[in-house]
């Protein structure tokens, strides 16, 4: 039958639907045509699923080694989900040094809700297991936690958990499911910022849970679908491509991360590295040391300088990318923790985190060297930089 030009406009011919590409085409339809009413078609509502969801979500599960996968629109929209499925009077455990975004959302508005949290230095199990209330719920991990890496035993948690009939949700961010299977340690729920290595190009932000209990994937669907936090196509599309190469993309980050390490450790201008391979619980729950390090600088007042002065690293807020990220905590992303409070925990000024990306591991070292030389050598630098200010001026 053939249409009027308008009909035609709206019409797809079924042709383009069905070849055999290596990759998943784009769905980028809201809606889906029901053959049965009231049947049980795969798909019907874009937000309800997708297919290039769904084929996300079957491989952040298998990933994982878990039953069912999660995607949603960030990592904060996958732990808020993780919320979610509490009520008002529950009681959470999280960590003391629980990553920024998760600090605000529990305080600031999961509180309002009649949530109640407890934050507790989980390197010691028995500050967790003595937090523990009647109305706890879940026990909320971060291994190794952000930025002075922290290592948490999950599998001592867990016991803790299993033993207070509490579920035991794990943020395996830093790892990725290579580099650490929490499910393996007795966990229940597992999270991720599929921003940082998951997808692992700076290039869009989303999130994952994953479970194994039916009833709990039965909660996070409802939430993800009710409250409609889940992954949009194009960002599904786009992180599925993205998870084929994490394995090389994670090794290779993780071997430079070692070369980079065992540089920093030996430079006087760096005072402390925090690295979690140095960690007896992390080798033992984790296959590496993952590719993200903490260094100190010796002189704390040269953190200015020594991001003056680095040429390779892009100095910003994330992790996880192909490119090496320089981060700086107490300006990003622990800035919205008080000065005072910031200080206690050790996140001051000199206080730097490097996530390893792909670069020469040579080359990268010799931008950090001569950065960190610089911050020896303030009066050098200063020198050079009032030559610099007198050329301008006399132009
Ligand atoms: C970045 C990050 C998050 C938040 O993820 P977004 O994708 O930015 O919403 C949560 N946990 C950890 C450990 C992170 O690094």
């Amino acid at each position: 039958m053939s249409y009027s030009q308008e009909t035609s406009l709206i019409l797809d011919s079924p042709r383009g639907k069905d070849y055999t590409s290596a990759n998943q085409p784009l769905y980028y339809s809201s809606t889906y045509h029901q053959e049965v009413l009231g049947g049980a078609a795969d798909y019907d509502y874009a937000r309800s699923g997708n297919p290039n969801r769904s084929l996300l979500e079957e491989k952040l599960a298998n990933l994982e080694g878990g039953n069912h996968g999660f995607a949603f629109s960030s990592g904060i929209a996958a732990i808020t989900a993780v919320f979610m499925t509490l009520k008002a009077g529950d009681h959470v455990i999280l960590p003391d040094d629980v990553y920024g975004g998760t600090y605000r959302l529990t305080e600031r508005i999961f509180r309002r809700f009649g949530i109640d949290f407890t934050t507790v230095d989980q390197t010691d199990l028995g500050a967790i297991a003595r937090a523990v209330q009647p109305n706890t719920q879940l026990i909320y991990v971060e291994t190794p936690s952000n930025p002075l890496f922290k290592v948490t035993d999950i599998s001592g948690v867990s016991q803790i958990a299993k033993d207070n009939d509490v579920l035991l949700a794990v943020d395996n961010t830093f790892m990725t499911p290579l580099g650490q299977s929490p499910f393996k340690h007795g966990a229940d729920i597992v999270i991720h910022s599929a921003t940082k290595f998951l997808s692992g190009h700076s290039d869009l932000i989303a999130g994952a849970v994953i479970v194994n209990c039916p009833k709990l994937a039965e909660d996070i669907y409802l939430i993800q679908n009710g409250t409609g936090s889940g992954l949009g196509v194009y960002d599904a599309w786009t992180l599925t491509k993205n998870l084929k190469t994490l394995a090389v993309r994670f090794n290779q980050s993780v071997t430079n991360a070692e070369k980079v390490c065992r540089f920093l450790k030996q430079h006087p201008a760096v005072a402390t590295v925090y690295y979690p391979a140095d960690s007896d619980i992390h080798v033992k729950q984790a296959v590496n040391g993952g590719a993200v390090i903490g260094f100190r600088l010796a002189d704390e007042t040269q953190a200015q300088t020594f991001v003056d002065n680095v040429t390779l690293l892009l100095v910003s807020v994330s992790l996880g990318g192909v490119e090496t990220i320089l981060s700086h905590p107490a300006t990003m992303s622990h800035a919205a923790i008080p000065e005072l409070v910031r200080r206690q925990r050790g996140i001051t000024q000199g206080l730097f985190r490097l996530s390893v990306g792909l670069e020469n591991a040579e080359e990268l070292i010799l931008d950090l060297q001569q950065a960190l030389e610089t911050t020896i050598n303030r009066q050098r630098n200063n020198k050079k930089k009032q030559y610099v200010s007198q050329c301008y001026t006399n132009q």
